[in-house]
């Protein structure tokens, strides 16, 4: 085939995204590219030319007739994948790897993350946490999203699942749309090694001994057996707590990885009765399948479910899903506290049937769950959301959320007053209120799958003084000024 040579030069800048894939046999893309001399990035596995393109290009090619294809994100999870397996840890990471991994990672992308030393453990290793969105160092209305892994010492793919997420974010944004839409429109807090002590000595427990994960407050305590002389007795604990206790963050969304299974667990773990959130996770808490080592009948995921998005997304061979509490009851754990005092949707990730595969199954298993774990925090964008605000100044307020069709109550974060709220789609009614204030309520409020629907509230005070009456009144409303400021009993009782 002959191809016209054009005499305007098309300049190309080299890295400028979109990348384009040229639909068109590669013998003739080669020649068109020598042609108009634009150059490839590669050959993809299929055998078309991979070309960084810019609106010039396209239009080169629609002139041309050219056809080619920008929908790329199968073309960026390959490579990612390759670039990855390049860098792949040859082994797991301990307190010290990790520390100089993450100290890397960071340094490498300053703009969308930051490394936070939120505490240290018993025998005096820091726990780091990673914060990873635009603007990290500013305040935004975005859902927070909690992920932790190795808690339990001895589990350490749940590091290393936890470290893959973390690791394919940070590099795909911008490239890939997921981590793009994740790192602009949420902030995620990666505490990938909850106890270094535990993983320097390769046990379940912490250096006192005692199982991190039945050390946290539920709603009927921790297990004092296991689980330390009291909640939050130790530092490892105290750090996650605190991230949300002292640090602000209103996690609508928590990811606490394990392993020794392979499973979904959703809130509650400690009773089989009490209501939860069933819907958000499940549509029915038996009948599902497979089920793993669960002896009886687990769960079956809700369409648009949390359970769903992370299972789609994953394919660990024999994935299964269950309500924690069906599976074996526990006491204290990280999903029970974050559940119950703060409202997160936090779920127990089980990674692998073994609790520490071969190094050499890391590149396997990280694989099967990454797009699990993406789906689930992509999950933050199908919420009801909003900000509280006094309505007279406009300032934000420390409120509580209820959505009706669920028992828990969640929480404004106090800086900007903006809350967060995953449900199903469906119809739902919303009511907030806050000390001081009246409560309101809003209904008929229309949910669908993986968009965001608004809900802003402006509270009035359950009682304000005269002098400051003003504040609350409509822009338009009848204030009489004609009359030296006097106001208009009739109208007030309208108003109020
Ligand atoms: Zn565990």
């Amino acid at each position: 085939m002959q191809l016209m040579v054009l005499l305007i030069s098309v300049s190309i800048m080299a890295a400028d995204p979109p990348y384009v894939r040229v639909e068109w046999p590669l013998d003739l893309a080669l020649e068109l590219s020598r042609s108009y001399k634009f150059s490839a990035v590669e050959v993809d596995e299929t055998g078309s030319l991979i070309v960084a393109g810019d609106e010039s290009l396209l239009a080169l090619f629609d002139d041309l007739g050219v056809p080619y294809s920008v929908d790329m994100d199968r073309y960026w999870r390959e490579r990612a994948e390759r670039e990855r397996m390049k860098a792949v840890p040859s082994s797991y990471f301990d307190p010290s790897t990790l520390t100089s991994w993450l100290q890397n990672l960071v340094a490498s992308h300053p703009t969308i993350t930051e490394l936070i030393q939120i505490g240290t453990s018993v025998q005096g290793r820091a726990i780091w946490a990673v914060k990873v969105t635009d603007n990290p160092g500013l305040e935004e209305n975005e859902p927070e999203l909690r992920l932790i892994g190795n808690i339990h010492g001895d589990e350490k793919s749940s590091l290393m699942v936890c470290t893959d997420a973390l690791e394919w974010i940070v590099t795909q944004y911008g490239m890939a749309p997921e981590a793009t839409t994740l790192v602009e429109q949420t902030e995620m807090w990666f505490v990938p090694m909850v106890n270094p002590d535990g993983n320097n000595s390769s046990t379940r427990r912490n250096a006192h001994n005692y199982d991190l994960n039945r050390n946290f407050r539920g709603p009927e305590g921790h297990d004092p057996f296991s689980g330390g002389p009291s909640p939050f007795s130790e530092p490892e604990t105290q750090a996650i707590r605190d991230l949300t206790e002292v640090m602000g963050n209103r996690f609508a969304l928590g990811l606490s990885f394990h392993s020794g299974a392979a499973c979904f667990n959703s809130v509650w773990n400690y009773s089989v009765t009490a209501p939860a959130d069933l819907a958000n996770f499940f549509s029915s808490r038996t009948g599902g399948t497979p089920c793993g080592n669960f002896g009886g009948d687990c769960a079956i995921p809700s369409a648009n479910g949390l359970a769903e998005a992370y299972g789609q997304g994953c394919s660990y061979p024999g994935f299964w899903h269950v309500v924690g509490a069906d599976w074996y009851v526990t006491y204290g754990d990280t999903n029970d506290w974050a559940y119950d005092e703060w409202g997160t949707l936090d779920t127990t990730l089980e990674c692998t049937d073994s609790k520490t595969p071969s190094a050499a199954q890391i590149p396997t298993y990280t694989v099967q769950h990454r797009m699990g774990v993406i789906n689930y925090l992509l999950k933050a964008r199908q919420v009801i959301e909003g900000i509280v605000t006094d309505a007279g100044t406009g300032n934000p307020l420390d409120a509580e959320i209820v959505v009706t069709q669920f028992p828990q109550v969640i929480y404004t974060d106090p800086l900007l007053g903006d809350y967060h709220r995953f449900v199903v789609p469906g119809t739902y009614s919303i009511t907030a209120s806050a000390v001081g204030y009246l409560s309101e309520t809003v209904t008929d409020v229309v949910v669908v799958a993986d968009s965001p629907t608004v809900v802003d509230f402006q509270l009035l005070p359950d009682s304000i003084t005269f002098e400051s009456l003003r504040s609350y009144w409509p822009n338009s409303g009848p204030i009489d000024i004609n009359a030296n400021n006097r106001i208009d009993v009739i109208e007030l009782v309208q108003f109020l």
